[in-house]
């Protein structure tokens, strides 16, 4: 498959064109298909095989096609990404900052152990669309009442089975009961391996998801 196949946004096309992708990785084409549709999705896939571009994609495609109609307050994103460890969240950042670079959206990326104003500031010039964070950093920007998830359409949860290892599945799961309700949302996740801790996840966290692995 390639991207210029899936019917994407030119504005979304012109960024993947300047990254130098022209054909799917095997996660993208199995995944995007389904995603674009609004389907949700868990995907079992290891870093390198482009699970990165599949979520961005399927949320930049969607936030463009689907102009909100009611009115956004500061600090409201459409999309939000959660991810364990900094470098991850800063990666998937800068991923995210090429992708949209043609599509006039905005991302923020929160994590632990660096400054909190500066990171606000990416909340306060303009809307934010996409937020990419850490779990604790989005719960200490919640609590502060500098984000609200109530206009989150999309919510991709990244190495899942890594969030357990490290013991963040209590404050995962209080951001994922402030953004609407799995009917009501999309819902992305990826994990390297499928244990039935990862599992029970999916279960309470996706509605009627695609599974692929690859
Ligand atoms: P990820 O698995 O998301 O960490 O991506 C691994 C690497 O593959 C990153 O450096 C991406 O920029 C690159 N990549 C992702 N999708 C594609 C594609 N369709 N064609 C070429 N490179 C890609």
């Amino acid at each position: 498959t390639r991207f210029h196949d899936l019917g994407l946004d030119e504005r979304l096309m012109h960024g993947i064109a300047d990254l130098g992708f022209e054909y799917c990785s095997p996660i993208q084409a199995g995944v995007l298909p389904q995603t674009l549709q609004g389907h949700d999705a868990i995907g079992k896939a290891q870093t390198g095989t482009g699970k990165t571009a599949a979520f961005l994609v399927t949320i930049i495609q969607d936030l463009l096609s689907n102009p909100i109609t009611d009115e956004r307050y500061a600090g409201e994103p459409r999309a939000l990404i959660i991810a364990p460890t900094r470098e991850l969240v800063v990666q998937i950042g800068e991923d995210a900052k090429n992708l949209t670079k043609y599509a006039g959206l905005n991302v923020a990326t929160l994590i632990g152990g660096m400054d909190y104003n500066k990171q606000l500031n990416q909340l306060k010039g303009s809307l934010v669309d996409i937020v990419v964070a850490t779990p604790g950093r989005l719960l200490d920007f919640q609590s502060r009442r500098d984000l609200f998830l109530d206009q989150v359409e999309i919510l991709v949860i990244d190495e899942a089975d890594r969030m357990l290892d490290m013991g963040f599945i209590p404050q995962v799961r209080r951001i994922v009961r402030s953004t609407p309700n799995k009917d009501h949302r999309q819902t992305l996740l990826f994990s390297a391996t499928f244990t039935p801790e990862v599992l029970s996840l999916t279960e309470q966290w996706t509605y009627e998801p695609f599974s692929l692995e690859i």
